[in-house]
């Protein structure tokens, strides 16, 4: 844990107990702040009371005795409209701020020097920010991992020099760190997502600008306007920015040409990464992800040979485009992350003769935008609620039956991809959908589908059922 000691004997009112909430109220408390916390949810109020935290509806504070309202990210700082407490900080004057705020003051006050890799984008941030992590501790570095995929950031080990922190940073964690200074801070790419808490794509996009204006080092994915835009911003402004690039060939920066990654500067370039043999970084998005993760880890001092060791090694991602199992020239994947339609097409881009598992609780829009792909497809195995919409989409244009549940598809499109004979072929689960009609959520999903990949006769896993 990373005691708060930046508040030591401020009053803090913190409101959002789910998520990192709790942990951020217990760091406070070690760091000696005096703390009252409150949810919506009277489970979540328990909890934390029976974990030592003094509990209370905000609402009934004397706001003027308040120096900080600390908000989880989940909670609305702006829209759709400013939650109360957020309201009642800003009446008072106090300030609001969120857990990755406390943590960049923390590492201000006592390691301002240890390398800290901030991460954002709408697309990719988990995977870029595991794929730092690994080349880090693989090259034998103390490393950090946390933020926004999953590990709150102040239940890290606390900074210190020769630390390194790579922390993923949602948009909403980014509006409440507004002194957010990475050493090298990742903006990957900008696509319309949140706009319901954002209000509108230029506001998601200014917060999104935030984490890379701070930067030491700024590391832009050029291949969409707003970032474009961002990047020439930040570089007027002083920065230091490294551009990075999935399609296009760039004078300074790092980009990619197929699965090539090479590093340019002043125009010429050279390979830096060979990532054909690399299954877990598979498609032109993992190449932007890959080309982050290497200007990052350049910027905090990291050799070519370290890196190029790390990216090799990857094991990639649970549930993202993640190879689990191999039977002759069948690949079995799964993407089961993939919720709609947008994220299921980077798998589909990926692999040249599929076998695709597809369905669950079906988005907006279902299919019809992977069109371009349905003459890859050698068959679709349809389940849950959206089979049906999804065979309508299909048509004559792709063989498909209804297999209904995940295991009866995975055996058919085993069986049915074992008989192809004309290459390598991947069974995929890469369902466009939520999975919320058959399974508490996609991890439990892409369990399911290793469990029954697992299960068919002859399969080598490559990773553990
Ligand atoms: P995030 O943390 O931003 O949600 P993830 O790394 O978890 O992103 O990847 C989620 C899904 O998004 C992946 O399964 C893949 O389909 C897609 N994806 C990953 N990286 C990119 C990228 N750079 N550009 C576009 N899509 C991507």
């Amino acid at each position: 844990m990373i005691p708060v000691t930046t508040f030591k004997g401020k009053s803090v009112a913190l409101f959002g107990l789910g998520g990192s909430g709790l942990a951020t109220a217990l760091a406070l408390a070690a760091g000696g702040a005096d703390v009252i916390a409150w949810d919506d949810s009277p489970a979540s109020v328990e909890n934390a009371s029976a974990a030592g935290i003094r509990t209370g509806d905000l609402r009934n504070l004397d706001w003027k005795t308040v120096d900080a309202l600390v908000l989880s990210p989940g909670v609305p700082l702006t829209h759709p409209k400013p939650h109360w407490s957020a309201d009642l900080a800003h009446a008072a004057g106090a300030e609001i701020v969120g857990d990755v705020e406390l943590f960049v003051r923390e590492r201000r006050a006592h390691a301002p020097d240890c390398p800290f890799i901030a991460i954002t984008g709408t697309n990719g941030k988990s995977t870029t920010t595991a794929l730092i992590a690994h080349i880090l501790k693989a090259s034998g570095r103390d490393t950090q991992l946390g933020g926004n995929i999953g590990t709150a950031v102040l239940t890290l080990d606390p900074p210190k020099a020769g630390r390194f922190y790579v922390v993923e940073c949602s948009s909403y964690q980014i509006d409440l760190a507004p002194t957010l200074n990475p050493s090298a801070g990742i903006l990957i790419n900008l696509t319309p997502d949140h706009l319901d808490r954002h209000g509108s794509m230029q506001h998601y996009a200014d917060v999104k600008e935030r984490l890379v204006a701070g930067s030491g080092t700024a590391i832009v994915g050029v291949d969409d306007t707003y970032c474009e835009m961002i990047a020439d911003r930040v570089e007027r402004a002083g920065t230091k920015v490294v551009r990075i690039s999935k399609r296009n060939v760039l004078a300074d920066g790092v980009y990619a040409d197929g699965a090539c990654l090479l590093l340019a500067e002043g125009g010429a370039s050279r390979q830096i990464a060979d990532l054909s043999p690399i299954q877990t970084l598979r498609g032109s998005h993992n190449a932007q992800n890959a080309a982050a993760a290497v200007a990052s880890c350049l910027a905090v001092g990291v050799s070519e040979d370290e890196i190029r060791a790390g990216l090799a090694s990857f094991p990639g991602l649970k549930h993202r485009m993640q190879p689990v199992g191999r039977k002759g020239e069948t690949l079995f994947v799964n993407d089961s992350k993939a919720t709609n339609a947008d994220a299921a097409a980077p798998a589909l881009s990926s692999f040249e003769r599929i076998y695709w598992i597809a369905g669950g609780v079906p988005k907006e829009g279902g299919i019809s935008t992977l069109d371009g792909f349905f003459p890859k497809i050698a068959k679709a195995y349809l389940i849950g609620e959206a089979a049906p919409a999804f065979a309508a989409t299909l048509g004559d244009a792709v063989p498909f039956e209804i297999s209904g549940t995940l295991e009866r598809a995975v055996e058919d499109a085993a069986a049915d991809a074992g008989k192809d004979g004309s290459g390598p072929v991947a069974v995929l689960l890469s369902p466009a959908c939520a999975s919320f009609d058959q399974y508490k959520n996609f991890e439990v999903r892409g369990d399911a589908f290793v469990k029954h990949v697992a299960a068919l006769p002859g399969v080598s896993m490559l990773v553990e059922a």
